[in-house]
């Protein structure tokens, strides 16, 4: 049997399923079994030089010049990155830039378009 997670607003162990929602028999919440999953999802927090989050798919726009390992020209301020793809690590953008071909960047050197 799946494990149902504790009741959010109370803490309370004792929620039971009704058909997709969960309930609460002590507090009375409710709340959606898809939504409680989603939540726990270890969900990559990744945040722009502005502190804003990014999301797989955003456009984002380089704020500094960058040097590339393995060309001899750098990535300008204002280059636009289409489509990144949040990733674990150091260098948590993944995403490919015209003429550079698929890259890594830092999402401290980067704003939401
Ligand atoms: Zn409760």
């Amino acid at each position: 049997m799946m494990e149902l997670p504790n009741c959010p607003k109370c803490g309370s162990p004792y929620t039971y399923e009704d058909g997709t929602m969960l309930v609460c028999p002590e507090c009375a919440h409710e709340w959606s079994a898809d939504a409680a999953e989603a939540a726990n999802e270890d969900q990559l927090i990744v945040k722009d030089a502005n502190g804003n989050l990014l999301q797989d798919g955003d456009t984002v726009t380089v704020i500094k010049d960058l040097k590339v390992k393995g060309s001899s020209s750098a990535l300008k301020v204002g280059t636009k990155v289409k489509g990144i793809r949040l990733v674990e690590g150091d260098h948590n953008i993944d995403c490919k830039i015209d003429g550079f071909g698929a890259m890594k960047l830092k999402s401290e050197f980067v704003k939401k378009a």
